[in-house]
């Protein structure tokens, strides 16, 4: 059956499908540990599973995780044989999770892209063929303590026989030499697929990255670089920095001396102008694609800058726990973007957002098939690999079905959460905020937020909250750019912003401070992911963090800091 239509049969017969993959994973794993330990005694049925087993956070699965972790090969979470662990990123959230992924995973990450290759194809069948510019990266893995190998997910998938299979296959369909993939060295990757992206750029008809800001990170590269990789391609040399010797050897057969190609790129790299450089060096490229919601959507506008508006599309969304979902309207515009759950890849169930209090009453949870349209829920997910009722942290809305299937809006990560009296403020707030204020104060003077960061500073009496920004100039221009008046302008727009219960404890309590503004050096941000690079964190999948609650990451913001703002008064709030 072709992919599509297997797609159409599960959207439409939602339920069954979910009824089916639990009965499946409930069976399969019915001798497993954690299934006898909450007394499931082989029952299969919704019922039982929804009144026995409990919803948990990764705190309460740990101690089973760490005997996984030490060794232990009893079926603790899952009858199926282990294969690996792997490491969540871990930026988005804060938190760094080891989780188990057993065998027939990768099988289903493999459905996974081949629904959204047969959609891409069919939503691009009139686009031109060629070649796609994929910037990816993977980490040298490591071991527990007792030997068992630790993977990021994308390192997991790029090093799977499922992947290397179609290896031959993949030089013909993108530019990048899988050696450059497999290496761990982030300026040997990031160069070689560079290098092999503009020896060959007018194959190329899509530039692509796991996320935006992936995408935006290699634009920078090219900045940076431009004139060494133009001087490689003149020659049909390898820089001398690039001391792998399988990427030496993929590239020398792509490269030829190409001075016609080396005068292009200098001319367009050094022009002085970097708006719509992705058109210009890339000009049969056809559209963008990366994951560009949730909190990479801070990167869309400087991506549409580099590409002088090529679409965007954000196609998949998905996490090491487990894969959710794909966005059926590839071409859609990035505020209308949608996932659909794939109903076969796990059981999925909903906490409803607006009853905090009652979140672990397993009885509250709502199935796919059963979630309201226009509500926000908490996703929880039950796997193969031995996640049972699990919370995964995204806020998700529902927008839209797709026959049977509702349709997600990723609304945030619900852990992300600033607070320091009764109010909380979400990622989203946090992100809705920011933008509004860029857009009142910084985008008419040229400028821009290029990152941030927050903090609840209680060191203060009373606490307040502080957001780091580092600001990027669209223009050279700096004419009637005011800093301390328009950040502290800034500073007000997002408190105005910010929800009813902030504003009565900021201004009728008087229990939080005025907003602070920190002015970071530009490249803080980038010290910050090579911060958490060096502890382990993937590039790949590295996301900024909203929120920074560790010592260390609020010292490298803190000694980077060029300017601080308050609010000039409290924001507007009546009783
Ligand atoms: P990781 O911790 O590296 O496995 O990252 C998984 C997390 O990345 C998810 O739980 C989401 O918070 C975020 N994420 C993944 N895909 C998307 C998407 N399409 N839109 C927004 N956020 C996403």
């Amino acid at each position: 059956m072709e992919m599509w239509e297997l797609m159409e049969e599960m959207t439409n017969n939602i339920d069954g499908e979910q009824e089916k993959v639990l009965a499946d994973i409930l069976s399969l794993n019915a001798h497993t540990e954690y299934l006898q330990r909450h007394g499931l005694a082989g029952n299969t049925d919704r019922e039982s599973f929804k009144t026995r087993l409990p919803v948990v956070s990764y705190e309460d699965i740990r101690p089973d995780i760490q005997r996984i972790a030490g060794g232990d090969r009893s079926p603790i979470l899952s009858a199926l044989p282990l294969s690996h662990l792997l490491c969540s990123s871990g930026t988005s959230g804060g938190e760094k999770k080891l989780l188990p992924l057993v065998e027939g995973d990768l099988d289903r990450v493999e459905m996974f892209w081949r629904v959204m290759d047969s959609l891409m194809n069919w939503h691009g069948s009139g686009l031109k063929q060629g070649k796609t510019l994929k910037f990816i990266h993977v980490r040298k893995e490591c071991e527990t303590g007792a030997g068992i190998a630790v993977r990021y997910l994308l390192t997991s998938w790029y090093k799977s026989g499922h992947f290397l299979s179609k290896h031959h296959h993949y030089s013909t369909t993108h530019t990048s030499p899988v050696a450059s993939i497999h290496c761990t060295d982030t300026f040997q990757s990031t160069y070689s697929q560079l290098l092999a992206g503009l020896a060959d750029r007018l194959s190329v008809v899509q530039l692509s990255a796991t996320f935006a800001l992936g995408l935006l990170q290699a634009i920078r590269f090219l900045e940076r670089h431009y004139l060494d990789l133009a001087m490689d391609i003149e020659k049909g040399t390898v820089d001398p920095r690039i001391t792998d010797k399988d990427i030496r050897a993929a590239l020398e057969t792509r490269l030829t001396p190409d001075p016609e190609n080396a005068t292009h790129i200098r001319k367009e790299c050094g022009c002085g102008q970097w708006k719509g450089i992705i058109r210009r060096i890339w000009p049969n490229a056809q559209y963008l694609e990366a994951v560009a919601t949730g909190s990479m959507s801070l990167y869309v506008p400087v991506l549409e800058f580099y590409s002088d508006g090529l679409p965007l599309v954000s196609l998949a969304y998905a996490s090491s726990e487990c894969f959710f979902g794909i966005n059926l309207n590839p071409f859609c515009k990035l505020e209308d973007v949608t996932y659909t759950i794939i109903p076969n890849l796990a059981y999925f169930e909903f906490l409803p957002v607006e009853s905090p209090e009652n979140c672990l009453q397993p009885a509250e949870l709502v199935n796919l098939a059963d979630v309201q349209m226009g509500k926000e829920y908490e996703i929880v997910v039950t796997t193969y690999s031995g996640l049972y009722r699990y919370r995964v942290g995204d806020i998700l809305r529902v927008v839209s079905f797709y026959n049977k299937a509702p349709q997600f809006k990723f609304v945030c990560r619900g852990n992300v959460v600033l607070s320091i009296d009764i109010e909380k403020t979400s990622e989203a707030d946090l992100q809705n905020a920011v933008a509004a204020a860029e857009a009142a104060h910084l985008i008419p003077h040229n400028t821009r937020v290029a990152e941030f960061t927050s903090y609840a500073d209680t060191s203060t009496t009373p606490g307040h909250y502080v957001i780091y920004w580092e600001l990027s100039r669209t223009t050279d221009q700096t004419e009637g750019f005011s800093a301390d008046y328009l950040i502290g302008q800034c500073c007000l727009a997002i408190e105005e912003s910010f929800d009813a219960t902030y504003k009565e404890v900021r201004v009728y309590d008087r229990s939080i401070g005025p907003l602070e503004i920190k002015v970071v050096k530009n490249g803080t941000f980038d010290r910050l992911m090579d911060f958490a690079v060096s502890n382990g964190a993937s590039v790949a999948q590295y996301k900024p963090p909203r929120c920074v609650k560790s010592d260390s990451l609020l010292q490298i913001l803190d000694a980077a800091v060029v300017s601080a703002h308050f609010s000039p008064r409290p924001p507007s709030w009546s009783k």
